[in-house]
């Protein structure tokens, strides 16, 4: 049992990665607690996932993006952003930045099902499946890791990409610094009687935050967020009660709203590592920065991350180097950490502002939604961020 590259985790960033790899010719081992037949045919787990471009750009390069289908990858043409009961919004057109959309959708397990689809062609990744890892040890010239049935694998390299809360960062000691947010993000997928146009609405309304996704022309994805202690009165409402409920709070903009998929509650817990590789070892994906959804960045930070890092191996395989070398790890962190330190600490700053229900931050709010709308600097910038 004998590897170039573990991968703990095969999880969106943990498959993107092993398709990064797949093509040097280096030995990958994939360990993943789920069944292999979950991830063959991974179900809808209310997820549905922006995409900006560098991401599309990067899922084309893997081969990935050619297998969704074009109703599977819906584009956002616009998006809105209100506050409380104003109907005054802050404005992105596609349109009016002469661009073909603002940023892409593809539910989760889509993403899933198509990267092992791609992944399990591969002779050099193994996907052990049905298995934990439940420990890691490295030294300075290998890694080892214990999977739960007993088996021992060893590796040049050991990467978690285990999720937000990763058992195998805390294994090797990384502190990471968790902001719990208190809330609840409730998802679920919606028809509505009229068409979106393609644009996705934020409405922070107080206490509460809607989030609307356009996916095919009368259906979309609803994203509510709100205080923990309110998410079985929303989870237990029937589905009329929950339609009308959404339908009132949206203004009616659509007409009537109607469920189409159960809803899925995810707790909000913001984590990021202090460091993002130890000897031997390195994170990727949520395991390394768990982001609050509402900037739909989670995601698109793991696939830029885990190409950051597989661009390093390759070049370093090629030179026949050391592939799991401290400086190389420490090279990946650096420009990671550049993107994910600013993103994770402004979102959560973003997070605080909208949700802050005192009168000074309600009016600082509505004059910060009319001037982003009327500097364009401003609103280049936010509009580069969320693409
Ligand atoms: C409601 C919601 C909406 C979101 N919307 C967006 C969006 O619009 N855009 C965006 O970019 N991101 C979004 N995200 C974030 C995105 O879903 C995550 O960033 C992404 O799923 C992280 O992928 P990952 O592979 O790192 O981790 P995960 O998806 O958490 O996968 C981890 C995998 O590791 C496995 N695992 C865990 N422990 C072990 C172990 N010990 N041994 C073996 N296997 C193990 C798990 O079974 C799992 O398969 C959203 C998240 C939520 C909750």
């Amino acid at each position: 049992m004998t590897y170039d590259i573990i991968i703990v985790g095969a999880g969106p960033v943990g498959l993107s990665f092993a398709r990064s790899l797949a093509n040097t010719g280096l030995k990958i081992a994939l360990v993943e607690k789920q069944s292999s037949e979950q991830l063959a045919a991974p179900e809808f787990d209310g997820r549905d996932i922006a995409l900006t471009h560098l991401s599309v750009h990067l899922l084309k390069e893997l081969g990935i993006w050619e297998r969704f289908e074009p109703d599977d990858r819906p584009p956002i043409k616009a998006a809105r952003v209100l506050d409380g009961t104003s109907p005054y919004c802050l404005k992105f057109d596609s349109e009016e930045d002469s661009i073909d959309a603002l940023g892409f959708i593809v539910s989760n397990h889509v993403i899933r099902k198509a990267l092992f689809d791609e992944v399990r062609t591969f002779d050099n990744v193994e996907i052990h499946s049905n298995l934990a890892v439940t420990s890691v040890s490295t030294d300075s010239s290998k890694a080892c890791v214990v999977l739960s049935d007993g088996q021992i694998m060893e590796a040049r390299l050991v990467v978690a990409a285990d999720s937000r809360f990763s058992e195998t960062r805390r294994m090797v000691g990384i502190p990471a610094s968790m902001h719990d947010f208190g809330r609840v993000c409730i998802v679920c997928r919606m028809e509505h009687q009229r068409p979106h146009e393609g644009i996705a609405f934020e409405c922070f309304h107080y206490g509460r935050t809607l989030a609307v996704l356009p996916l095919t022309s009368h259906r979309s994805s609803i994203v509510v967020t709100a205080p923990m202690d309110h998410r079985d009165a929303i989870m237990e409402m029937d589905d009329a009660q929950f339609g009308c409920d959404i339908r009132d709070r949206f203004n009616s903009r659509y007409g009537d709203m109607k469920l189409t998929t159960k809803r899925f509650a995810y707790p909000l817990v913001g984590v990021h590592a202090s460091k993002f590789y130890a000897m031997r070892f390195a994170l990727i994906g949520d395991a390394a920065v768990g982001m609050h959804p509402v900037t739909a960045h989670g995601y698109n930070l793991g696939l830029s991350g885990q190409d950051i890092l597989a661009k390093e191996i390759i070049t370093a395989a090629a030179q026949e180097g050391d592939i799991g070398a401290t400086s190389l790890l420490e090279r990946y962190q650096r420009q990671h950490m550049k993107a994910t330190k600013p993103m994770f600490h402004g979102t959560n700053e973003i997070v605080k502002f909208f949700t802050d229900d005192r009168v000074l931050a309600k009016l600082a709010r509505q004059v910060a939604l009319r001037l982003a709308n009327r500097i364009p600097l401003v609103k280049q910038i936010i509009t580069s961020k969320l693409m």
